[in-house]
């Protein structure tokens, strides 16, 4: 199980790239339902609950706009205390 955090204020939004929402083989990701402050639609990690951890989100991000992280059976993140 992964945590799956979007910087919303990083992404350059859905409409102009989307890559995430594209190579999510878990189909976690859709479109925010706000807009970030440069005017922006982010995307919103929607079913995180699906994500394998597979990581293609991250690395395809051009923006460096998500995060994964393992989390252990407990739900903490792994690196937590
Ligand atoms: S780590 Fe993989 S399964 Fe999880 S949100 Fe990213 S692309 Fe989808
Ligand atoms: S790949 Fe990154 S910049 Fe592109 S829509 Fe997803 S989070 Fe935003």
């Amino acid at each position: 199980m992964s945590r799956v955090t979007v910087l919303a204020e990083s992404c350059k939004g859905v409409e102009d790239c989307g890559l995430c929402l594209e190579e999510c083989p878990a189909d976690v990701f859709e479109p925010a339902g706000q807009s970030n402050a440069r005017g922006y639609l982010p995307a919103f990690a929607a079913r995180e609950d699906a994500c394998t951890g597979c990581e293609a989100c991250m690395r395809i991000c051009p923006d460096f706009a998500v995060i994964v992280k393992a989390k252990r059976s407990s739900g903490k993140e792994v690196g937590d205390a």
